[in-house]
């Protein structure tokens, strides 16, 4: 290939990053990426980088599978693509929904496909209120979402989320969303123990029912553990709570397993890990390890039934692509035959728990949150007061994603939280490497 400089020139020139400052990344050059193996990044300079974040948390079965490159060609030749539209289906979109309701927990059965998480939780708005609107309640369309949620980045799906920068560019949210607050213990806990707050948390869920009243209310959504919003792992009294509300006051609960799906936190699913019983799941990035791009909300039989009442006029193009969904199926097969499940439950979360756990001996480092293989930890200048710093909010955790960059370690900062969701294959070798990398750049940040 043409040398970095050019390249990064020539991206310079003519492509727009999502969610990148272009004209400050421009001055400096993107690092430009040109191949992977297992849980290693190469860039053109020929430097070897540990990827952290599992791509955008979603190459759960690490990089370089043959195996998904044949079935992507095989498919290619034999079906390049149709859709489902025309009263037509095809086999890949057939085993893939079969094999997805074998593993999905309960009756959530049925799956309507998606490109990616964004597209797939835009269907769940339309979905919940058609539903509502069939049985013969159409005044419940309320969606009720939690503040500094990531759902996507569409106009219905960052209206869900609950970002404010998102929010502010471009006059979102969209009318009938409604956000309470995340139970985000260590930021907004104040002097309530972690139960205390998450049951503070959940009833807001209840107060916000109640103030919008249960008629018009639809549905909850959640990541079981909120990822991008920072790795922030509820207080064990919370999802029973919210659980219980939802049943309460019929409430359709939305889990975006987005993140959390097919492994993250060592079980399939989030909801799983967190026993939640979802009326709907919203899947993408792990399903196929971003190998292509597919999502989808996965509904229980009562909701396909009362959805099937009516003709759904929603749908992409690129709904159950076949090359997608067979490549998605052979991936899911992966983790079936190699139990990369039970390689994150014995070996892989363990190891990198007790590792991650040990960085809040770091003066910098407040509190180590670790569900599975989604792990944050908080900076702080005062631990004991779990103070924020006098900085701009996002400062100090940016130099430390410089630092891990610099040192060849691709984690994440959120505000000032550091984020990994490194890929489920990784061995204790390589979590040594991750956390020798992060503590060079914690100790750089230090200095800095
Ligand atoms: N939901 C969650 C929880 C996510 O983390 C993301 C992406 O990061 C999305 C939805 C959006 O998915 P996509 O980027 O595939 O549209």
């Amino acid at each position: 290939h043409m040398p970095t400089a050019e390249l990064q020139a020539l991206d310079a020139a003519h492509h727009m990053h999502p969610f990148t400052a272009n004209a400050e990344l421009a001055a400096k050059g993107a690092r430009v990426i040109t191949g992977a193996k297992g849980v290693y990044l190469t860039d053109s300079e020929g430097e070897r980088i540990l990827d952290g974040m599992a791509g955008l948390w979603c190459v759960n079965i690490g990089y370089g599978r043959d195996e998904l490159a044949e079935v992507a060609v095989r498919q290619m030749r034999e079906l390049p693509y149709y859709n489902t539209f025309f009263q037509t289906t095809h086999v890949p979109a057939i085993a893939l929904s079969a094999k997805l309701a074998e593993l999905a927990p309960g009756d959530l059965n049925h799956v309507f496909y998606a490109s990616g998480g964004s597209e797939a939780n835009d269907t769940n708005i339309r979905l919940v209120r058609t539903y509502w609107a069939e049985k013969g309640k159409p005044s419940k369309k309320i969606i009720i979402s939690r503040k500094n949620a990531y759902h996507g980045s569409t106009v219905g799906s960052a209206s869900l989320g609950g970002m404010a920068g998102m929010h502010a560019q471009g006059g979102l949210p969209i009318p009938g969303i409604h956000h309470i607050d995340q139970p985000n213990w260590w930021a907004e806990g104040g002097d309530m123990t972690p139960e205390e707050f998450g049951l503070e948390r959940a009833r807001q869920l209840e107060q916000a029912i109640l103030d919008l009243g249960e008629d018009n209310v639809a549905a909850f959504i959640a990541e079981p553990v909120q990822g991008a919003g920072g790795v922030i792992v509820a207080p064990d009294s919370y999802w029973p709570e919210i659980q219980r509300i939802c049943d309460k006051y019929e409430i359709l609960l939305i889990a975006d397993e987005v993140i959390c799906g097919f492994g993250r936190t060592g079980n399939w699913f989030g909801s799983q890990t967190m026993n939640i019983r979802p009326d709907i799941m919203t899947i993408a990035k792990g399903l196929s390890s971003g190998y292509q791009p597919i999502g989808g909300s996965i509904v229980r039989d009562e909701v396909a039934e009362v959805i099937g009442r009516t003709e759904f006029n929603h749908g992409y193009t690129y709904s159950a692509h076949p090359v997608a969904a067979a490549v998605a199926l052979k991936n899911l097969e992966i983790i079936e035959e190699e139990d990369l499940i039970g390689h994150v439950q014995k070996v892989a979360a363990p190891y990198l728990k007790q590792k991650w756990e040990a960085l809040t001996d770091h003066p910098l480092v407040g509190e180590a949150r670790i569900v599975g293989m989604m792990a944050s930890i908080a900076l702080t200048p005062d631990k004991e007061a779990r103070a924020p710093f006098a900085t701009e909010p996002g400062t100090v955790g940016y130099i430390c994603r410089e630092r891990c960059f610099a040192n060849n370690l691709i984690m994440r900062h959120v505000g000032d939280r550091m984020i990994i969701a490194p890929p489920l294959v990784i061995s204790p070798e390589e979590v040594d490497v991750l956390i020798d990398r992060a503590r060079i750049a914690l100790d750089e940040t230090l200095d800095e």
